[in-house]
């Protein structure tokens, strides 16, 4: 008897950005797998990007959406850790080979043959993302979520939220008291600030105008540069240990990084469709770096850091901490 459930899902079919109603039928839930309820999904631009397909690379239809948080309706004969009844989360990776080199250093998010848990291939599946109602996943890339967290502001730590925490934790940019630029204030940069001012760093954001009084008044940042301002520039010049830029379209990144001190890092996680110019004097003349870091390592990513900060509304303020951090954010390493 054929085991697999029906599924149902709202799609991309072209790029036109537009998504309508769309059925299909999940793989049968193997041995390590665990099958989730969806209850709430965040939306990441990585989304956005693909449905239009700026990329290049959508296999339509797509069901996107890769913050997704459920509750485990079924479990196979080895699933070890969880039960069904669990809230669990997934994120981008539905599968890594898990035994190159990158995978045997827990770097799962650089494996050659990683799969995405939406818009992917598997050998007997297409991946479906979770704007839909019901998702199979292997255990591995699920982790348990607390249950008392408030999960429609968890969501948006799995695939946004932990980008920006790794992204900061591999470049050693997570240590009290350094200075950060976060350049942008969507989703990506939105977190960064959080994590930013939990981890008790100095943060500085560079964005457009608009956005001051959400950085500071919301977000709690320091301070705030508007991106196209020569003179709020000019006057921070030299003053960051690091920048991480969230923009995902093409922009100078000169200015960016005249904000560094010697030896600054200028850490790359939004993906514009174009190259940039890379100004090489700039980097040669104070010993600085540029660096990407993609998604994030599960371990860390995940399980030890689920308590780090899922408070991603701006009415967070009421739940107690200052700078808008909820009572579950946490200035740990
Ligand atoms: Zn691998
Ligand atoms: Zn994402």
């Amino acid at each position: 008897m054929d085991q697999r459930e029906k599924a149902f899902g709202w799609a991309a079919r072209d790029s036109s950005g537009l998504l309508s109603p769309f059925s299909f039928t999940l793989r049968a839930n193997g041995e390590e797998d665990i099958t989730l309820k969806v209850l709430y999904c965040g939306v990441c631009h990585t989304d956005l990007s693909t449905i239009k397909n700026e990329w290049g690379n959508a296999q339509y239809p797509v069901v996107p959406g890769h913050e997704i948080i459920g509750v485990v309706t079924d479990i196979g004969l080895k699933v070890s850790n969880f039960k069904i009844g669990d809230i669990a989360g997934i994120g981008y990776i539905a599968f890594s080979c898990l035994s190159c080199e990158n995978c045997s250093s827990n770097f799962e998010n650089y494996c050659p043959k990683l799969v995405p848990s939406f818009n992917g291939t598997l050998p007997d599946e297409t991946t479906y993302g979770g704007f839909s109602n019901k998702i199979t996943i292997n255990e591995h890339f699920s982790v348990k979520i607390p249950e008392n967290l408030p999960l429609p502001g968890t969501a948006p730590l799995l695939c946004g939220g932990i980008t920006v925490y790794c992204a900061l934790k591999n470049y050693g940019l997570n240590r009290p008291g350094l200075h950060l630029g976060v350049v942008g204030l969507g989703g990506l940069g939105h977190l960064a600030v959080k994590f930013a001012k939990a981890l008790g760093m100095k943060v500085s954001v560079v964005s457009s105008g608009g956005k001051r009084e959400e950085a500071m008044k919301i977000l709690g940042a320091d301070s705030f540069l508007v991106r196209g301002n020569s003179e709020e520039i000019k006057a921070a010049q030299g003053t960051m240990d690091g920048i991480i830029d969230t923009v995902p379209a093409v922009h100078d990144i000169v200015p960016l990084i005249g904000l560094l001190k010697t030896h600054g890092k200028l850490l790359m996680v939004g993906s514009p469709d174009k190259p940039l110019e890379l100004p090489v004097y700039s980097l040669m003349s104070g010993g600085k770096s540029i660096g990407g870091s993609m998604i994030y390592r599960r371990r860390e990513g995940y399980a030890r850091n689920a308590k780090v900060c899922c408070c991603t509304s701006y009415n967070s303020r009421s739940g107690g901490g200052a700078n808008g951090l909820c009572q579950y954010c946490y200035g740990a390493t």
